[in-house]
């Protein structure tokens, strides 16, 4: 292979992507939002008092969730 091809190679690569790669991207966001939406109905009880909270509000501490801050550090 002439180092020719290889830089042709490159930039067909580097487009190829540069245009293929936005498509499959946002579609991976999409789904990716779905699936955020779907973990905010969840709710998860705060490890301390008990207080349900939604999953993407709720603190994530050693495995653990807390409604707020002060049951984080209580
Ligand atoms: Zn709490």
């Amino acid at each position: 292979m002439s180092p020719q091809w290889i830089l042709i190679g490159v930039l067909i690569l580097g487009v190829y992507f540069f245009f293929i790669k936005k498509k499959p991207l946002n579609s991976v966001k999409q789904t990716k939002k779905k699936e955020d939406t779907k973990e905010s109905d969840e709710m998860v009880a705060c490890k301390k008092c008990g207080t349900y909270t939604s999953l993407d509000e709720a603190l994530l501490s050693n495995g653990n969730y807390y409604c707020s801050d002060e049951c984080l550090k209580a």
